[in-house]
């Protein structure tokens, strides 16, 4: 194993009743192309911001963080690959040895890292690095400083956003008891802090709190748990971390994911409901956001409006957001794939697609493509690799990469993330014309 490629590459730094329930679910085991969980590193490491995340895997791992994170050059990264090299994989060094003495010399010149997250790889599962132990004799030499925790984000374990779900389903043993007889409320799931700020200002002014936040900014702050803990899921593929959340005794709000007005005030009505909050004051709190994100909506609807829509699996976003376009916007999805369904939690969302929706769970990509060529959608959503071959035969793309890395969350995003879609569509349009 090499020392970690620090600088400059920039790898440091089930169902309600109605239409879409009774509908049958077309489950594919085959190919696939989505990314694999270290993905999630790149936006967990600009949130948690005195954490670090060492990748224990390989050049292709590296690779994938350092074109993920784009050009960017940090002068103290927080994300590295330690390289697992040809004799690590022959079984002739000492690997732990090695990693030992990577995170000593990492954490001895970089004092300001408080969380330390050790993330297993395809190579790290190949040779059976047992991480979980590394973390935990790490932390007895470190733990007075530094937390040490481990999770997979391989691609033979993972897809794209589960890394963001192992990682924090990793904290949620380590977080502290909360004995408080008051409830507080948790926000599940790592926004981009404009976003997050915005959802603590309507929380604060409809008198709900105390709200916390998981992850939290810094690893000193994250939240406490326990039985009066209410949690709000604020993405669709953290279901790990939901059951880890309960069975340290929290309850998760049933709601509608928050994309789009109608989303954003369901999820939001949620924690009025579970904190006793009048319907009146909810509806004067809410009305100038939702007034804002519908007119917003009511700016981009022409463009989508009774077009066809197809999302291939990709983040686990795909069934509250072809709701939100089929219910906001009228288009109407052809079909809607995802990775994992996780019926429970998207129950709600389910119960509100149209009838005609043809949902698929998995991937078996080459029977997929040939579905999206017959359909052949007016938009589809779909991983990189696969756009630039449909858009040469002709159709329209939405990179789904797009809708993962950008502020889509809340009232005041609602427009923007309409817009995702729209702009290809328009594009389209124009060079038609
Ligand atoms: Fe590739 Fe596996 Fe590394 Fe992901 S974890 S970059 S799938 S080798």
């Amino acid at each position: 194993m090499t020392a970690p490629l620090s600088t400059p590459l920039p790898t440091a730094p089930q169902l309600g009743r109605t239409e879409c329930d009774a509908a049958p679910v077309l489950r594919e085991r085959g190919q696939r192309e989505v990314f694999c969980g270290l993905t999630g590193i790149i936006w967990l490491h600009r949130k948690i911001q005195d954490a670090f995340f060492l990748v224990v895997g390989s050049r292709t791992c590296a690779h994938l963080l350092q074109s993920a994170a784009g050009v960017m050059v940090f002068a103290e990264p927080r994300f590295a690959t330690a390289i697992i090299e040809e004799r690590d994989l022959a079984g002739m060094a000492d690997c732990n040895d090695e990693l030992d003495r990577i995170v000593d010399q990492m954490l001895l010149r970089r004092p300001d890292i408080k969380l330390l997250f050790l993330v297993g790889s395809c190579p790290s599962e190949v040779i059976k690095l047992d991480l979980s132990r590394a973390a935990a004799r790490l932390s007895v030499k470190h733990g007075g400083t530094t937390r040490i925790l481990n999770y997979s984000g391989s691609g033979i374990e993972t897809t794209f956003t589960e890394g963001e779900d192992a990682c924090l389903a990793a904290m949620v043993p380590g977080l502290a008891a909360d004995a408080s007889a008051k409830p507080s409320l948790m926000i599940v799931g790592a926004l981009p802090d404009v976003v997050e700020d915005q959802f603590l200002r309507l929380f604060d002014a409809l008198g709900i709190g105390p709200v916390h936040t998981l992850p939290a900014r810094r690893a000193g702050a994250m939240p406490p748990v326990g039985p009066n803990t209410r949690f709000l899921l604020a993405q669709p593929f953290l279901g790990e971390t939901a059951r880890a959340l309960e069975d340290r005794g929290a309850t998760r709000l049933d709601a509608l994911f928050p994309f789009g007005a109608e989303g954003t005030t369901d999820w939001l009505h949620a924690a009025a409901q579970a904190f006793g909050v009048d319907a009146m004051q909810f509806r004067r709190t809410i009305a100038p956001g939702r007034e804002r994100a519908k007119r917003a909506l009511a700016h981009v609807r022409p463009v989508l409006e009774g077009r066809r829509i197809s999302f291939l699996p990709d983040s686990q976003l795909e069934i509250p957001l072809a709701r939100f376009l089929a219910t906001e916007l009228g288009m109407i999805p052809v079909e809607v794939g995802t990775p994992y369904l996780h019926r429970r939690h998207l129950a709600r969302e389910l119960a509100l697609l149209p009838a005609a929706t043809r949902l698929s769970e998995g991937q078996d990509v080459d029977r997929q493509l040939d579905r999206v060529r017959a359909d052949r959608p007016d938009l589809t959503v779909c991983g990189l690799g696969l756009a630039n071959p449909l858009e040469a035969e002709g159709l329209t793309t939405k990179w789904a990469i797009e809708l993962v890395f950008s502020p889509v969350h809340g009232f005041d995003q609602a427009g923007d993330l309409a817009d995702l879609f729209a702009r290809p569509l328009r594009r389209r349009d124009l060079l038609r014309v």
